[in-house]
């Protein structure tokens, strides 16, 4: 078997595995059973250029090698282009982006240099798989040096419309990045769509069969890989005797009998106050819920150094400070607002101890909320999915309750619907949205799209 080779901006530490998504998990698993290596920022920020070369560590047969980055290069790269240019643009938030020419050339700098430190480490038979929009132009940089191996790329973000995209000054030259690669994998049929559209419309390319591309003399594949969770594992974290002891807690702790659940990272994609404003609603529509419902948001910090998230923080704090002052009591808080990260064992107690689970984003890849969510509840008696239109999860997840996240009364009926849902609808909807997420598992993921590059066609050699 091909020995992997797995690019991320971030590298996770085995030692640590928990803090870590199911995906984290997973890529780990695959990389130690297959043998592989690891490769991308090991989270330190250095004051100068002098030393930026990997350190390598060895797992047995997994090889973590990883390279620190500037205060320049987390600034320009990571901040600013990543998180202030990228990352708004590909969630339809070009109100949000900010571009600047230092940002892309940080951007454009640290790409080069993962490919000059990654490619003297590369044996010519190794299967390399590149992750995220940090490192979109990484497969040409590498292929500007001569490697010629199979690159896969995956999008864990969304990809916007040509119309959307245009905006960003720096969008050709990343187009263009995108046809080095072999495969280049989606979250959603929207977003390969869109991506489809953009290399046919705007790159005079053509579609030569469903999920295959011809641009500028290119072959590229461009295909659908819903990303999932490791749902024995959760499942096994949900049922466990610590999670029941959990559960009973938040029940005594307070007085509400029906918990409503968010879990997100503070960020402005989420949709979090007009969650908060659609929860305001569900009081006023129906006082009956008042002293019986609480929301509990669990929103950890993210990006902080990023302008935008910092506005809101604000405005999330504002909101839920006037709901608990407007409808809240001496016995019962409307809304409890928690802003630090929790770990998983405790969220797959707190997603099986709700009655319903809010997940409501203005936009977003996939959602593993969602699908934690599904996995960790009882079967006999489950709480009930709402699911937003726009998370990537939608297009599988038909049997949750859709909404449109910016229509506030609409999500406050899906509450309501969802509280007064009798159980055996309860079951049958929550029987069929397991199974999807057991057919598309992070194990599925994976398999998937390794399966996929592994068939592309051969690489011509450099
Ligand atoms: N998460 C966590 N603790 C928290 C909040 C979130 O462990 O306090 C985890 C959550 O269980 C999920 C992931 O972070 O696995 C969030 O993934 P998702 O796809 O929902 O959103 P993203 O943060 O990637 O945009």
């Amino acid at each position: 078997m091909k020995r992997l080779v797995v690019v991320s901006n971030r590298v996770a530490d085995p030692g640590c595995s928990q803090a870590f998504g199911g995906l984290a998990v997973c890529i780990l698993d695959a990389l130690r059973k297959r043998g592989g290596m690891w490769f991308g920022w090991n989270g330190d920020i250095v004051g100068d250029e002098s030393d930026l070369s990997a350190t390598s560590v060895k797992f047995d047969d997994l090889t973590l090698a990883t390279v620190p980055l500037t205060e320049r290069d987390y600034r320009e790269y990571y901040l600013g282009f990543a998180n202030a240019a990228l990352w708004p643009v590909h969630h339809y938030r070009l109100d949000l982006a900010r571009f600047t020419p230092e940002a892309s050339d940080g951007y454009r700098r640290v790409n080069d240099r993962f490919a000059q430190t990654l490619a003297p480490m590369l044996k010519p038979s190794d299967l390399l798989w590149v992750h995220d929009y940090h490192l979109i132009p990484l497969g040409a940089s590498l292929r500007a040096r001569g490697v010629a191996n199979r690159i896969g790329f995956f999008l864990h973000i969304p990809f916007p419309p040509p119309e959307v995209l245009v905006a960003m000054p720096e969008h050709e030259w990343l187009m263009k990045a995108f046809i080095e690669y072999d495969l280049v994998g989606f979250q959603t049929k929207t977003d390969q769509a869109n991506f489809c559209r953009f290399m046919c419309d705007f790159m005079q390319g053509e579609t030569i069969s469903p999920d295959v591309l011809r641009v500028e003399g290119k072959t590229l594949s461009a295909a659908v890989f819903p990303v999932g969770i490791d749902v024995d594992a959760f499942a096994a974290m949900a049922a466990s005797p610590g999670a029941a002891k959990r559960i009973q807690r938040l029940h005594r702790a307070g007085e509400p009998r029906i918990n409503v659940i968010g879990v997100d990272r503070l960020d402005y994609t989420k949709g979090l106050p007009d969650r908060l404003r659609s929860f305001k609603r569900l009081l006023e529509m129906y006082p009956k819920n008042c002293k019986a419902v609480t929301l509990m948001q669990i929103a950890p910090p993210t990006r902080e150094d990023v302008r935008a998230y910092a506005d809101i923080r604000h405005e999330l704090e504002a909101l839920s400070g006037e709901i608990n002052g407007q409808f809240g009591d001496f016995d019962w808080t409307p809304v409890r607002y928690i802003h630090r990260r929790v770990d998983r064992d405790t969220l797959a107690a707190l997603y099986r101890g709700s009655q319903v689970g809010l997940v409501t984003p203005l936009r977003d890849g996939m959602n593993l909320v969602a699908k934690e969510y599904i996995v960790a509840q009882d079967p006999e008696n489950p709480g009930v999915l709402i699911l937003s239109r726009f998370a990537g999860a939608a297009e599988d997840l038909q049997e949750a309750l859709i909404v449109n996240p910016y229509d506030a009364d609409e999500v406050a009926h899906a509450m309501q619907k969802a509280i007064m849902m009798p159980r055996a609808e309860r079951i049958e909807r929550h029987a069929a949205l397991l199974a999807r997420v057991r057919k598309h598992d992070a194990y599925n993921w994976m398999g998937g799209f390794l399966r996929a590059l592994s068939a592309c066609r051969i690489p011509l050699a450099a």
